[in-house]
């Protein structure tokens, strides 16, 4: 069957894959770091050009990799990939393969507190300019703008408030003056996910999130433009060594087998519970991107078609300790602080995730210490609603 001819959920099982000479059903895993060549004059050939299914060394490329890489562009509609050993080493890569001293960056101040080390801390170090602006506000962004940039970065839904940035409109305002356009998708999903054809440059993802899907591996993914993935990103990936493992490749592998699946079932869910918790006494505002009374639905509505995700967020009303009681008094939901895993988690981020902003930075991005911030799995939804609401009548 034709690559272009595949649904979704077909290229997810077939895409990419590459058999050896046994005819394996299963993908197979190519633990190996170095290929033998037939000669000298191969492996000459080789150096001076690879073809896309030869091998040089695994810090370039692996078969068991390079079939992720291949399923990875399919989901996503992008041209090529090139997979990382996390999904920090997938941000870093992107932003340091693209930038120079001198550079002007702009970016949503919603950021994983990763995201914003690299752009407050590391990138100014070496003479890149970095400005903020609040993700949701198109008029900020255009102002930023106005000087010039070489690059804009945001997360196309940030955690942990599940605000949207439109993908289109920053692409719009970025491309006017020059700039590409770095969007970290991992609240969106790939399942959900059109940021290409929204305009993005390039997709990132944490595969340690949705991708692998069960809290086993690290990785990451870097998607985009044949000519951005092989003469920018790949030059600095392969000779600073980021690589995904084959091991993990293959776990990712398995993960994108199921990913429509769990996904979809854990949007389901996610929607039945924020419906559950609006409206109950020790709960105050319920943010998730799937109910009408979300702020932006529109966006949602346009960027994801409707799709509210896997996460729910919500204030309780007693601040940290009810948010403390309740997380100590769910049976089945876990205390952790991962995402996207067919296990439901419940995170405190006001102690946890965002624990090293200062109270004034925590309200400033609507962090409260009553916040919660869920992500759900696929267990059965209303055993997820009854614990919740079990836990929610304990405060
Ligand atoms: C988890 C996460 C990352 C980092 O991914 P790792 O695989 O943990 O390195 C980056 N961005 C977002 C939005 C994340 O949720």
């Amino acid at each position: 069957m034709a690559k272009g001819t595949m649904g979704r959920r077909t290229a997810l099982v077939h895409g990419g894959t590459k058999r050896s000479q046994w005819g394996e059903l299963s993908e197979a895993i190519f633990l190996t770091q170095g290929f033998a060549y037939d000669s000298a004059e191969q492996a000459e050939a080789r150096f001076v050009k690879a073809g896309p299914d030869e091998f040089i060394y695994a810090r370039y490329g692996n078969p068991t990799v390079a079939m992720f890489e291949e399923r990875m562009a399919l989901l996503e509609g992008a041209e090529d990939a090139f997979a990382t050993a996390s999904g920090m080493a997938a941000v870093s890569a992107s932003l340091t393969a693209l930038l120079k001293a001198g550079d002007r960056v702009v970016a949503a101040k919603q950021l994983f507190g990763s995201c914003l080390y690299i752009l407050e801390e590391i990138l100014p170090r070496f003479g890149v300019d970095v400005v903020f602006v609040d993700g949701t506000d198109l008029a900020a962004w255009e102002q930023a703008l106005q000087p010039g940039a070489t690059l804009v970065f945001f997360e196309s839904m940030a955690n942990p408030t599940l605000d949207l940035v439109d993908i289109e409109g920053v692409a719009k305002l970025a491309h006017a003056v020059g700039a590409l356009v770095v969007v970290d998708n991992v609240f969106s999903t790939p399942v959900y996910s059109r940021a290409i054809e929204q305009g993005a440059d390039l997709v990132v993802y944490s595969a340690t999130k949705h991708i692998d899907g069960q809290g086993r591996t690290l990785g990451g993914v870097i998607l985009g433009t044949r000519d951005l993935i092989r003469k920018r990103v790949e030059p600095y990936l392969k000779h600073t060594g980021a690589a995904m493992s084959p091991f993990t490749a293959w776990v990712m592998l398995k993960g994108l087998e199921t990913i429509d699946l769990r996904v979809r079932a854990q949007t389901a869910s996610a929607g039945a519970i924020a419906a559950a918790l609006s409206g109950h006494a020790a709960v105050g505002a319920v943010r998730y991107p799937g109910l009408e009374s979300h702020p932006q639905h529109a966006l949602v509505k346009r960027q994801l078609g409707g799709a509210g995700g896997t996460m729910v967020a919500f204030d309780l009303k007693g601040g940290k300790e009810a948010a403390f009681r309740f997380c100590n008094a769910l049976e089945i939901v876990l205390i952790s602080n991962n995402l996207g895993d067919a296990k439901s988690i419940a995170t405190h981020p006001a102690t946890t995730t965002h624990q090293r902003l200062s109270p004034e930075q925590r309200a400033g991005l609507g962090i409260s210490d009553g916040l919660i911030r869920l992500s759900v799995g696929i267990e059965d939804p209303e055993d997820l609603v009854a614990d919740l609401l079990q836990a929610l009548d304990s405060i």
